[in-house]
């Protein structure tokens, strides 16, 4: 199977190599601020809005009079941040048309202003890249350090760009790939998992994920480097030193929520043929302010999001049950519903007289899940009454693999 996959890894720059890069940051997001500014110009102006290649086109005849200075980055910095724009809108139309259909609930997402304060930022760049063991060559930057060997795969790829990002002081480089993965199906057992906050995933086989709680662990620090952060003058370097030590915290718990995620959604993908789990409506669940903290801190999301990708890479496959299903509140052995069960409950007590089931809750809606696998791939009237109110389903189709044609930049 042909994939396109990225490989994101921490760069060892020096100070030259760091003011370079935020060079190009700082060409990429005044491409992307004044692309904006243009378009809506345009826009007021004639109703129609500039592409990406007539701003390139436009910006680069600006570079002889009024931005001499991007003479100085890698033209590819402004020209990936032009197509970064004209995808932000693309993706801004597509929400407008969902919600007109009444599809979506959420915001609609109008492309703002980059700022520096949400740190350096990023740039893509394309064309020559060469890939070492513990090096990356990019075009104008030149030869950048890895600081881990041998993780960048540097054969059998045919590389497409490379993404360098800061966060909290820390340079990244994300290489996107082509490559050819063998997958060989998956022959382990079917196993339903229930996401929650007590415990992150729990699996129908009885087996735990804890749920780390990496953010509600250091709620106290956060508030405290918040109020430091306020308390210092506006502008002075006491506060920017302050911002300095709350960014560090904050890549700290994303680094580890990433870690856990990942170890969780590999075991799970690489073990199981069939995974069944809810629809999750994550966006929704965000909305209410008692839960939104405690389910951002686990990343519903982007869980899904990662079984999707490496159930593809393994060989199994994922179900998404339909949130409307009673998967909580029906008893897993017999089908009884307990209409009055609450979030509070955590024990589910099957109040059938023939069956008086008594299990954890969270392991009653994952056995749930499990047979829901059973009457997606057999009939579903098959099943019998342990699945009766199961049986609407939500297959889930797997995002079409990406492909971006690499014609953009030749040469830099
Ligand atoms: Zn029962």
């Amino acid at each position: 199977m042909n994939i396109t996959r990225a490989y994101k890894t921490e760069l060892d720059l020096n100070d030259k190599q760091t003011t370079a890069c935020k060079r190009h940051a700082g060409a990429a997001r005044f491409a992307y601020n004044w692309g904006l500014a243009r378009k809506q110009e345009a826009y007021a102006a004639t109703g129609k809005s500039p592409s990406a290649i007539d701003l390139h086109r436009e910006l680069n005849a600006l570079k002889q009079t009024d931005v001499p200075w991007m003479y100085e980055v890698s033209k590819c910095a402004p020209q990936e941040a032009l197509r970064n724009l004209d995808n932000a809108f693309a993706h801004f139309f597509r929400r407008c048309t969902l919600k007109r259909q009444g599809k979506l609930k959420g915001k609609l997402g109008y492309p703002q202003r980059k700022t520096k304060k949400q740190g350096a930022g990023s740039f893509r760049l394309t064309g020559a890249i060469v890939v070492f063991p513990a090096a990356i060559q990019l075009p104008r930057l030149g030869r950048l350090r890895l600081k881990e060997r041998g993780y960048l795969p540097t054969t059998g790829v045919k590389l497409l760009s490379a993404t360098i990002s800061e966060q909290a002081r820390h340079w990244y480089v994300s290489v996107q790939v082509e490559q050819e993965r063998e997958v060989a199906a998956n022959t382990g057992p079917v196993v339903g998992v229930d996401l929650g906050v007590k415990t992150l995933a729990t699996c129908s086989d009885g087996t735990e994920f804890p749920n780390p709680r990496h953010l509600k662990r250091r709620l106290k620090k956060f508030k405290r480097l918040h109020k430091a952060v306020t308390r210092k003058q506006k502008g002075s370097n006491n506060r920017k030193k302050a911002a300095r030590t709350l960014a560090t915290q904050y890549r700290t718990i994303a680094t580890q929520r990433a870690n856990t995620l990942h170890q969780v959604t590999t075991q799970l993908a690489k073990t199981k043929s069939v995974i069944v789990i809810e629809d999750l409506n994550v966006a929704g669940m965000l909305t209410n302010h008692q839960l939104a903290q405690a389910i951002a801190d686990v990343g519903f999301a982007e869980f899904r999001r990662q079984l999707l990708y490496k159930a593809q890479w393994y060989g199994s496959r994922v179900i998404l049950a339909s949130r409307w299903e009673p998967s909580s509140k029906t008893c897993s052995r017999c089908g009884w519903v307990d209409e009055d069960l609450t979030l509070a409950d955590r024990v589910f007590h099957c109040q059938n007289p023939e069956c008086l089931l008594v299990l954890d809750r969270d392991l009653n809606a994952a056995r749930n899940l499990a047979q829901l696998a059973g009457s997606s791939s057999d009939s579903q009237n098959a099943c019998g009454a342990a699945s009766a109110g199961l049986s609407r389903l939500a297959q889930v189709k797997l995002p079409a693999v990406k492909q971006e044609p690499n014609t953009r930049c030749a040469s830099a």
